[in-house]
């Protein structure tokens, strides 16, 4: 029997079954939004219906122009706009999969002044103020909801998701945080959840008994004047009755200030919630968030806490998935490590959505990994994230492949990375890379260093230079004392350090220094009990929008920390849009100082002296340590540059400044691909 038998076995709605428990979750790639790209969106799809994924949400289309996202956001409320979504339902149908496509409507999330809500009140993170709907606006948003489902169906969708959860239009009514109406749809929660109940069933009048409505049901708001535990139990036995086939669930508003999808969230954190709602009614129950390997799914599934668990950034990473899990082969698995930077961030920034560790994901059509016309012999020099893509890949491809490390380990950075409490997921890419540089056959030398005489001598027919970088030594006055250190001394060398420390550059490296220090020595990821803690969030929902009454639990720093750096702007402004509030309010929350607009005078026996606004100061520190940036490391290709005529840099060795690992594991695969 397979190790996923309750994740692999088929799920019947009565008048259709599911191949399996795995729903692709729905998630915006900015191809929804164009006509010219729903073919690109086609084969994305489709690519995952042949991974066995047994269905797929779309990302959300608004059922009318003030329910999109962005002005010129997907929109389905016309006859002349079901074409393009027939590519999709045909590319899945294809491959044997099924499709649900989500509608959206964003309510006051709009980011547009044609937004409209129950009522006239602004979100925190929209500089948009709604027009409040009047009775006859509230019975059209619904009309449009009922009419988009129709032309869904005529699309030739398997079903739709209506969208009930993270804060959007269809949240803002079930809740008093911003319903604030006195009318037929505002006032008690009878009130309140008409809106969503009389969506359902308009829309199972309208299509029939033979096709799938999801409703996706925010379980936990995580924000003030949310809803309470009897509402959510309420409301889901209402849609129930109402029509709906399947219930997702919702973690989180988009302005909750309680992380729910990044890396530092345990995984299945919130999938005993799920668990609860399950008990009280008879459709199926879908368990989201931070599910991301096919063991923790099954286990959610073994535990009773879901009928099916949703992955989406998961396939974004690999869409082969389910297939490799049901070969038993998920240690091939290219793991979600939750970082958002490709995914989500691209998408807040009105860019197309990719995947840090599969930069072909959302370009399934544009890049082709094709078989090698000819065999070649390569070197690959550095086992960080640029070399170990393009090892990978060009030995995928048929290639023989000498990939050549100095450590005793590969993985580069991520060797650093990875230790940084919230960052362990990191880990999970350098299983992946191991993996499949055995499958590949590359030839692995660790431990080797490599000359550039040793590598004209192989006669290789390509030489690619991924060596990656080194710290940069700033040029400040004392920075030969003892207690001047390098990041790489602390996390590669695990030097000792002292009670006082003083970090030199606020960027990604030291942001997670500042983390790594601030926390208890090998503390290692947290149970969901003690993250529901550190957040505030109370499982039980005693009050309203599962806030704990008490707030959140910090957990003292061993030590006292100071951040610094030169720019004069609000430190961590350049991180990530998703993810940099959240490393920015761990470190407050552990009272780490924070100092911009820094000037580096000299470190001594007392500390750090700095210059602020003309102010001398002296930061006491029993240890400096130096997270300003890096330089190339490209001694390699210097010597090599005249003397071999294809000779590829690639990663860190390239372009020191603003690489990150999505970049050197883009530029890997690519060169990888065409070599
Ligand atoms: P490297 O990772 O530096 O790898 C180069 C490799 O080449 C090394 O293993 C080195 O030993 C080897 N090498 C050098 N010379 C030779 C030689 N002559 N012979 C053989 N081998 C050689 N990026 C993100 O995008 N997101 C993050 O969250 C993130 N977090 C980070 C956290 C930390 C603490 C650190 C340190 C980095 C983080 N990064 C992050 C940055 C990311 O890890 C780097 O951008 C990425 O590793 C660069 O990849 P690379 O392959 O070019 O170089
Ligand atoms: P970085 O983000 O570019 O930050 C470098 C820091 O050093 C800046 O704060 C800079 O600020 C300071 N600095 C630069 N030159 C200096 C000098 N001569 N003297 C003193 N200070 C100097 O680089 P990084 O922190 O080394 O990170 C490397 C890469 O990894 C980046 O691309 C980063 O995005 C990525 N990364 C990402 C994450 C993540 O969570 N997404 C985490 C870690 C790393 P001032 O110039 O203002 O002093
Ligand atoms: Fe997951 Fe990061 Fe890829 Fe997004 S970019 S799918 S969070 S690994």
């Amino acid at each position: 029997m397979s190790r996923y038998a309750a994740l692999l076995s088929s799920l019947d709605l009565g008048f259709t079954r599911l191949k399996n428990r795995i729903l692709m979750g729905s998630m915006h790639t900015g191809l929804e939004d164009r006509r010219y790209n729903y073919p690109k969106l086609a084969r994305y799809f489709a690519e995952r219906a042949a991974g066995g994924v047994g269905l797929i949400v779309t990302g959300g289309i608004a059922p009318n122009r003030a329910g999109r996202l962005a002005p010129f956001a997907s929109k389905l409320s016309a006859d002349w706009e079901v074409a393009p979504h027939r590519l999709l339902t045909r590319a899945v149908h294809g491959e044997g999969g099924k499709i649900c496509m989500q509608i959206l409507h964003a309510g006051r999330y709009a980011y547009h002044p044609f937004a409209v809500a129950p009522s006239k009140i602004k979100s925190p993170i929209s500089p948009f103020r709604p027009r409040e709907l009047s009775e006859s606006g509230v019975r059209k948003q619904i009309r449009d909801f009922i009419r988009c489902a129709v032309l869904a169906k005529k699309a030739g969708y398997d079903g739709v998701e209506v969208m009930g959860s993270e804060g959007y239009l269809i949240n803002q009514f079930i809740v008093p945080r911003s319903n604030h109406r006195k009318d037929r749809w505002g006032g008690d929660f009878g009130k309140r959840m008409r809106f969503p109940v009389e969506i359902v069933r308009g829309i199972r009048d309208a299509v029939g008994p033979e096709f799938i409505i999801i409703y996706r049901l925010s379980l936990l708001d995580l924000v003030e004047e949310g809803s309470q535990w009897e509402e959510c139990l309420q409301l889901a036995r209402a849609v129930e009755s109402a029509g709906a086939t399947i219930i997702n669930t919702g973690i989180g508003w988009h302005e909750a200030r309680i992380p729910t999808i990044a890396t530092l969230v345990p995984r299945c954190a919130f999938s005993s919630i799920t668990g609860k709602l399950r008990k009280y009614v008879r459709v199926p129950v879908v368990a989201v968030n931070r599910i991301n390997m096919p063991e923790e799914a099954e286990a959610v599934l073994r535990r009773g806490e879901a009928d099916m668990v949703s992955l989406a950034r998961p396939l974004l990473a690999d869409p082969e998935f389910v297939r490799k899990a049901a070969r038993g082969r998920e240690e091939e698995i290219n793991t979600c490590i939750a970082c958002n930077q490709a995914c989500l961030d691209h998408v807040f920034a009105n860019k197309k959505a990719s995947c840090l560790v599969n930069p072909r994901a959302c370009r399934e059509s544009e890049i082709q990994y094709l078989p090698a016309k000819k065999q070649k012999k390569i070197a690959v020099v550095g086992a960080g994230p640029a070399g170990l893509s393009c090892a990978v890949t060009a030995a995928g491809r048929g290639h023989r492949v000498t990939l050549y490390e100095k450590s005793v380990d590969i993985g580069g950075q991520f060797n650093m990375a990875r230790k940084i409490p919230g960052k362990e997921e990191f880990e999970e890419t350098l299983r992946y890379f191991r993996k499949q540089l055995e499958i590949t056959g590359v030839s692995v030398k660790t431990g080797h260093e490599c000359g550039s005489r040793e590598l004209l001598q192989e006669n290789f027919d390509e030489i690619v230079i991924a060596t990656g970088v080194r710290p940069r030594l700033p040029a400040i006055p004392g920075s030969d004392h003892p207690k001047t250190l390098l990041y790489t001394d602390v996390l590669l060398r695990g030097k000792d350090l002292g009670k006082k420390v003083s970090i030199v550059g606020a960027g990604g490296i030291g942001f997670d220094m500042a983390t790594y220090l601030s926390h208890a020595p090998e503390s290692s990821a947290p149970e969901p009990e003690l993250f529901f803690r550190q957040w505030g969030i109370d499982p039980d929902m005693k009050g309203r929008g599962g806030l704990a009454e008490k707030g959140p639990e910090d957990i003292p720093s061993p030590r006292q920390i100071c951040l610094l750096q030169r720019k004069d702007e609000k430190p961590g402004k350049r991180l990530g849009k998703t993810t940099g509030w959240i490393h920015r309010l761990c470190l407050e929350r552990k009272k780490v100082r924070m100092i911009s607009g820094a000037e580096y005078e000299k470190i001594d026996d007392q500390g750090l002296h700095i210059r602020r606004k003309g102010k001398a100061e002296i930061i006491e520190a029993d240890h400096v340590i130096i997270c300003a940036g890096q330089e190339e490391r490209r001694e390699l290709w210097d010597e090599l540059k005249k003397k071999h005529r294809n000779l590829h840099l690639i990663g860190g060795a390239d372009r020191a400044g603003e690489l990150d690992a999505k970049k050197a594991i883009a530029r890997g695969c690519f060169l990888g691909g065409r070599l």
